[in-house]
C-alpha cells in the first residue's frame, strides 16, 4: 500500500510526499502536517466532502434505480452498498496526495 502510494506521488510528481508548499505564504509544509508552519493554515488532506457526497448521492440513486427496475429491494441495497464501497475507494485513490490549505482570516 505504502509502496503503491509512493509510486503515484512521483507519477504525478508536482507533490511529492514530504513538501508541500503553502499556497499563501510559500512556506514549505511538511506532508501531513495538520497546520502550515509560516502562517498556521489548515492543512486538509483527501477527498473534498462534496466528492463524497455526490458518490453517496449517486449510489443512493443507483440503488433505487435498481430495485425499482429489478424488482428486487435486496439487489438494489446490493449494488448500492458495491458501489459506494468501490466510489470511496476511487475517492481515496484519486485524491490520495491532495491536500487543500485554508487559511482562516480570524476577525475576532
Ligand atoms: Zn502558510
Amino acid at each position: 500500500m505504502l509502496a503503491q502510494a509512493a509510486r503515484t506521488s512521483a507519477t504525478i510528481g508536482k507533490i511529492k510526499m514530504n513538501d508541500l508548499k503553502c499556497p499563501h505564504c510559500y512556506s514549505a509544509v511538511p506532508w501531513g502536517a495538520k497546520v502550515c508552519t509560516g502562517c498556521q493554515a489548515e492543512v486538509d488532506y483527501g477527498a473534498p466532502n462534496i466528492a463524497m457526497l455526490a458518490v453517496l448521492v449517486a449510489t443512493l440513486f443507483a440503488g433505487f434505480w435498481v430495485s425499482s427496475t429489478f424488482g428486487s429491494e435486496m439487489a438494489g441495497v446490493i449494488v448500492g452498498m458495491v458501489l459506494f464501497i468501490a466510489g470511496f475507494a476511487l475517492l481515496a485513490k484519486v485524491f490520495a496526495h491532495r491536500a487543500m490549505f485554508h487559511r482562516q482570516y480570524r476577525t475576532k
